[in-house]
């Protein structure tokens, strides 16, 4: 078994119509994954990566080469695998040290969390429970919420021994609240794969130990948190919600030219500026220094995130590609030498003027000939509680 280090919760900003969150428009599996995993994730010492998701096999076939250049894991193994909350639970229980499982969830309640494990103890199997009853299917007819509730789900959380004060995850919080026993602790808001993971994090910053099951289907598996002490827990939640704009019209699309997105690719996803044998920082990377006119690729550094606005504009005129309004920025980032042009995400078009402060954040950029576009989108900070 393994020892859980670090847990951190991502759920996007905007309000959706029955009072929970919505994604944006912007995001997707891969960039709520890396939303989650980013502050905790470890160059050196996290060795491999492990995506569950319920939309997994909607991911693009980038999704890992993505992952592990945003989160700057080089060439670490990166897997991906199609489940929910049970899956998650699995992950943890069955993941080697140095392992950074990630759950994403871009359904109802859309969120994603990570967890990171090292070798030791602290986490225990509680045991899982597996019935061959068909619901859920793609083209399913057979989805009456009751006979879920009654053949499905109860039948395989009750079959968990652990299962007595442990906090059901993965259906709906008002289903998974009636699963479980009156004097658990509530069920987070979240559902899927990334539910698990919030359940444990509840846990961890409450200082109690105890165990959370995950339940997708008629499949459970259930985890007991025993050490939370040894779990820093982070949540990158925003406090601000944003109303969620109209869907505008997309408009015409732009062709795609797959050797520019793979020549971009590292600096694109990675944030990562071309520096020069004189110390001169390009971004994009130029084969040509302007400042001392070498030729040559030079090496790639990474840049950092933060940065504030040096100059906006909110575009209204309908472009291919695009929804309007939008706003698009040129970044001033902290510390270098170096402006990033970046489209302003988590916000309302034309409300974050010159001086805003905050962090370019991964998000897809485009879609282009049916081919996800990722790049770096500028989130304001939100202004102090
Ligand atoms: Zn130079």
């Amino acid at each position: 078994m393994g020892r859980l280090t670090a847990l951190s919760t991502y759920r996007p900003c905007f309000a959706a119509a029955d009072g929970g969150r919505a994604a944006g428009a912007d995001e997707d599996v891969v960039t709520m994954a890396v939303a989650a995993a980013l502050p905790i994730a470890s160059p050196g010492e996290t060795t491999r990566l492990v995506l569950v998701s319920r939309q997994a096999a909607a991911a693009p076939s980038s999704a890992p080469a993505v992952l592990a250049e945003a989160l700057g894991l080089g060439d670490v193994p990166v897997e991906v695998r199609l489940g929910g909350a049970d899956a998650a639970v699995d992950a943890l229980l069955h993941a080697a040290e140095g392992t950074l499982v990630v759950a994403a969830e871009t359904g109802r309640e859309p969120s994603a969390a990570a967890a990171l494990v090292a070798s030791g103890d602290g986490l225990g199997d509680g045991g899982r429970a597996r019935r061959g009853f068909p619901i859920a299917e793609p083209a399913g007819v057979h989805d009456d919420p009751r006979l879920v509730r009654e053949r499905a789900w109860k039948p395989v959380v009750y079959q968990l021994a652990s299962a007595g004060r442990a906090i059901v995850t993965g259906p709906p919080a008002r289903a998974a609240r009636a699963l479980a026993s009156a004097d658990a602790p509530p069920p987070p808001d979240a559902e899927g794969a990334p539910a698990p993971l919030f359940a444990l994090a509840g846990l961890a910053q409450a200082g109690t130990p105890g165990s959370v099951v995950g339940v997708e289907g008629a499949a459970a598996a259930a985890v007991e948190l025993e050490d939370p002490a040894a779990v820093r827990v982070v949540s990158v939640e925003r406090r601000t919600v944003v109303p969620l704009p109209r869907p505008g019209a997309a408009g015409g699309e732009i062709p795609i030219s797959l050797s520019a997105f793979e020549r971009a690719f590292e600096s694109k996803v990675g944030l990562k500026a071309g520096r020069c044998g004189c110390g001169a920082l390009s971004h994009p990377p130029r084969r040509l220094c302007l400042e001392c006119g070498a030729e040559g690729a030079g090496e790639l550094v990474s840049l950092p995130h933060g940065g504030e606005i040096y100059s906006v504009v909110t575009v209204h005129v309908p472009v291919p590609g695009r929804r309007v309004p939008y706003s698009i920025a040129v970044v001033e980032l902290d510390g270098v030498p170096v402006r990033v042009l970046a489209p302003v995400t988590d916000a309302v078009p034309g409300s974050s003027p010159i001086g805003t402060r905050g962090e370019l954040v991964l998000r897809q950029m485009a879609v282009r000939e049916g081919v996800v576009d990722y790049g770096y989108a500028f989130q304001p900070a939100e202004a102090p509680a």
